[in-house]
């Protein structure tokens, strides 16, 4: 659309509010409102002021100012609002220079993409998220209700998980078996239908949606393949789309990676395919359908594994579902089957079309601009000088031998440990002035000052069961 074609569509639909949103640094979508009549053509290249330094991780307070300037392109009707509501996603302005603000996330993004260009590697990268998350019936869940239903230290451990001697819950999937009986034991099926019709409603594909693995209310919707900003654009809508078709049932979504513990956690995992004129260029005759350069990419995502979990798996709890036992993958590595690999080449689909590269790492508290670009940036630093990424790992990993097992490294066990890495290994992110060291240094302080800090003082609940009494 244009801004033409967006002002056409106000008046027709009697669109009374235009609602603008952008990304902050850490990946929390923000919104203002206008009166429908206070757009004009002009917004969509002066911006509208705003208060950058109330925005968590953006200007000093001595250097506030910040544009927002609406992208007509993603112009859509909001489902939920009770006045006909029109949203843009927005970039952000550097108000005296004009220029892109360097640490909009969505910025880096376009810079990403043009970057890829200018290699002359490929023209165009596809992404395709799989969103997984919670839904709990009151906000104040109380995790205590899982305990007891977790027996993973051995395969046994893993199949009995949920059959351990427990009470009748009725149609309630235990812990681990949520994936995925029919209703009644998948309560959720109305519920996610809505949100893959609300999805449709504003152009946003899904493949398909589904109770996940993990007791009663993890769900999974997964999104169609789409160029790296609509994607990061459309993960950002979905997410909007799924918290409030929940908060309308009376429940609540969550994308936190790890809420209950001894069960599943939350991922998001993300395939990614490069293009160019059109040509597969993923696809070839080597392991599981791979080109050479398809290879390259996978070394370039082992390579940087470690700086890339500062982007892919950002929060403190999202450690707690790196671990093994619950299908989230640990090994730095690569296979067609193996899921405890965070590389996985599906073999599904026998077009060269379809092959990709499914990234098993993230999670739903990425900020998905960052974190695609970061992929990015590693896949080309891969192919640009042809890295190796190895043997793949095709044993199950419960078939090793201790010492074998040992040998293939693990993602990072905590964000401070991914911080380090990233803080040792970014040069690669800087390359085309994608990721400036700013916006690198400041990444690492605020996780560090903010999330790091704020939960290591605090007295942790598991505390209390181990030295209350002591
Ligand atoms: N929930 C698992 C994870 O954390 C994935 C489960 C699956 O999709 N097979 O990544
Ligand atoms: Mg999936
Ligand atoms: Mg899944
Ligand atoms: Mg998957």
């Amino acid at each position: 659309m244009t801004p033409k074609e967006v002002l056409a569509q106000i008046r027709q639909r009697e669109v009374t509010t235009v609602d603008l949103r952008f990304m902050d640094f850490p990946g929390v979508w923000q919104h203002f409102s206008i009166p429908a009549d206070a757009l004009t053509e002009e917004t969509f290249e002066e911006g509208i002021g705003f208060d950058g330094s109330s925005v968590v991780g953006w200007r000093a307070i001595n250097e506030a100012d910040l544009l927002v300037v609406p992208q007509p392109e993603t112009a859509l009707v909001d489902p939920f609002t009770a006045q006909p509501t029109l949203t843009m996603i927005c970039n952000i302005h550097d108000p005296i220079t004009h220029q892109d603000y360097t640490r909009d996330p969505r910025n880096i993004a376009r810079k990403a993409v043009a970057y890829m260009r200018s290699t002359g590697i490929a023209d165009h990268c596809l992404l395709t998220p799989e969103l997984e998350f919670f839904v709990f019936d009151d906000v104040r869940f109380d995790q205590r209700s899982n305990e007891g239903f977790y027996h993973l230290d051995s395969v046994e451990g893993a199949w009995n998980r949920g059959r351990v001697e427990r009470p009748n819950l009725g149609y309630k999937p235990g812990s681990g078996l949520g994936y995925f009986p029919c209703p009644p034991t998948d309560s959720l099926l109305n519920l996610r239908s809505e949100m893959a019709q609300r999805m449709a409603e504003c152009g946003i594909a899904t493949s398909a949606h589904f109770h996940e693995v993990a007791t009663g209310g993890q769900c999974e919707i997964d999104l169609d393949s789409q160029s790296l900003i609509e994607s990061a654009d459309q993960v950002m809508m979905a997410r909007y789309i799924i918290r409030n078709v929940a908060s309308r049932a009376g429940k609540s979504a969550t994308f936190m990676p790890k809420p209950l513990f001894g069960d599943n956690g939350s991922g998001m995992h993300t395939h990614l395919s490069l293009w160019k004129d059109d040509e597969p260029l993923l696809a070839g005759h080597g392991y599981a359908g791979m080109s050479d350069l398809g290879l390259y990419a996978i070394g370039g995502l082992l390579k940087h594994a470690h700086a890339l979990c500062a982007f892919a798996n950002p929060t403190t709890n999202s450690y707690k579902r790196l671990i093994e036992g619950f299908e989230a993958p640990t090994k730095i590595s690569y296979s067609r089957r193996n899921r405890a690999a965070i590389i996985r080449i599906p073999v599904s689909g026998a077009s060269p079309r379809s092959r990709r590269i499914e990234y098993r790492c993230p999670d739903g508290a990425a900020n998905p601009y960052l974190l695609f670009s970061a992929m990015l940036m590693a896949v080309l630093d891969g192919v640009q000088n042809k890295i190796r990424p190895g043997d793949p790992l095709d044993k199950d990993i419960y078939d090793l031998q201790p010492e074998e097992l040992a040998k293939v490294p693990t993602t990072p066990r905590t964000l401070d440990a991914s911080l380090d890495a990233l803080r040792a290994d970014h040069e690669f992110l800087l390359r085309g002035d994608v990721f400036t060291p700013d916006v690198i240094d400041t990444w690492i302080w605020y996780k560090q000052a903010l999330e790091i800090e704020a939960v290591r003082s605090r007295p942790h609940p598991y505390e209390f069961t181990l030295y209350y009494d002591v």
